[in-house]
């Protein structure tokens, strides 16, 4: 008698009401979370996989336990779909998430105490990229660059000056609260100036690097570090793509630098999201988020809200609520209970406390995943409006969650069950 193996509603009703609770949540809220998303029922089904129950530690064909037969085939497909989709030398597809994998970066460069460069977190960069609360501000010397007074855009000439004061191991280009796009190129020059490595993070605009939607670092950056969550729709992980030059390099700082055992649910999760993400749909998907984002924003600024730098060329906006006599805490949180999920965030050079803000951030890859487009953007900017203008109206929050609830219908999102 093989022993009782029950499903989790049997098991563990409590937990298997949270993932119906959530699923449900997630059905009927605009997720506008910009970092957010919802991974298709294959990428699920992959990830929740019996592939979780193997170890193995090393990479293809040189692993330190056998019966690796399956697993070398599941790495190998992962590693070549993306290599083909982003045209990369070299991939790792082991991080176990975006911070990880930044990690591994600053391992493979940088010995403690070196110099290194990235934007200031208050200004849209990453904790990772040298923030002081994070270990990479505490054990690098980390010289953050900022954004311009002027525009509140990357000031490439600052970020050559303290690249040559500071002559740093790496220059961070990336960010997670930056409605601009990237200029490469431009980080490339200054990072040749002065011998640094450039470490491109893509980690909120991978799915549009990958749709032709940004411009893409491959071939530009030393390293490209992203995680697999946000624009790129697949499992929570993360990939490295370099030179074939650092391959080495970065492989010996994951494992055994960083890690140990791969998690091979995420590599196969990972390996059906780079094969959705060949799709023409994908790349239309990218486009719309985009197309979505200009007009939410142009339906926001017709409706005299202040959007940093004036718009967005990407997938997020960032809304400097100022004046709007309402802080980003208060708007964040009366959006919620109308259904609609955002985030607060500083505002370049804010004058408030990171716990409470000046500003939302939101974003279009989970709305466009789920089909929405002009129309909705439309409706959404309004709705954002009428809470923004009454947060405390409970009646007026009320029916707007309604009123998103019935929207939310019309347009099933993937991943979740009907
Ligand atoms: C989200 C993000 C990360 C970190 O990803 P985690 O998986 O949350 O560790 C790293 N870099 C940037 C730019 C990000 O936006």
């Amino acid at each position: 008698m093989p022993t009782r193996d029950p499903a989790l509603a049997e098991r563990d009703p409590e937990i298997a009401r949270l993932i119906r609770d959530e699923a449900a949540l997630e059905a009927r809220t605009l997720r506008l979370i910009p970092s957010e998303n919802y991974a298709s029922r294959a990428v699920l089904e992959a990830s929740g996989s019996v592939l979780t129950n193997k170890y193995s530690e090393g990479y293809i064909g040189k692993r330190y336990y056998e019966g690796q037969v399956v697993i070398d085939q599941v790495e190998e497909l992962a590693v070549s779909r993306l290599k083909q989709l982003f045209g990369a030398e070299h991939v790792n597809v082991q991080p176990y998430s975006g911070s990880p994998a930044n990690l591994a970066a600053y391992l493979a460069f940088c010995a403690p105490g070196d110099p290194i460069m990235g934007l200031g977190l208050p200004f849209g960069g990453h904790l990772t990229h040298g923030w002081n609360v994070s270990i990479t501000g505490r054990y690098f010397k980390s010289v953050p660059y900022g954004l311009s007074q002027k525009d509140h855009r990357i000031d490439l000439d600052e970020v050559r000056r303290l690249a040559r004061e500071h002559k740093p191991k790496i220059i961070w280009c990336g960010t997670s609260a930056y409605p601009r796009t990237l200029d490469f190129a431009a980080f490339r020059a200054i990072a040749d100036e002065v011998g640094a490595k450039l470490c491109a993070d893509i980690a909120h605009i991978a799915g549009l690097v990958a749709g032709g939607a940004h411009p893409s670092p491959i071939g530009i950056a030393d390293v490209v570090t992203t995680t697999t969550h946000k624009s790129l729709r697949g499992p929570r992980g993360a990939v490295i793509m370099c030179k074939q030059a650092f391959a080495k390099d970065i492989d010996r700082a994951v494992f055994p630098g960083l890690q140990g055992g791969p998690h091979n649910h995420t590599t196969a999760a990972i390996a059906v999201a780079a094969k959705e993400a060949m799709t023409p749909e994908f790349k239309t998907y990218a486009t719309n988020t985009v197309a979505n984002a200009r007009a939410l924003a142009e339906g926001l600024l017709a409706r005299g809200f202040n959007l940093v730098t004036g718009g967005t060329d990407n997938h997020l906006i960032l809304i400097d609520l100022t004046s709007r006599g309402v802080t980003g805490k208060i708007a964040a949180k009366a959006l919620d209970r109308a259904g609609i999920s955002t985030n607060y965030n500083a505002v370049p050079y804010d004058p408030r406390k990171p716990f409470d803000p000046s500003g939302l951030r939101i974003g279009t890859p989970a709305i466009t995943a789920r089909g929405m487009g002009a129309s909705e953007m439309g409706k959404i900017s309004a709705w954002i409006d009428e809470v923004v203008k009454a947060p405390s109206d409970d009646a007026l929050v009320a029916r707007i969650a309604r009123d998103v609830e019935e929207l939310c219908k019309g347009f099933p999102a993937p991943g979740l069950p009907m």
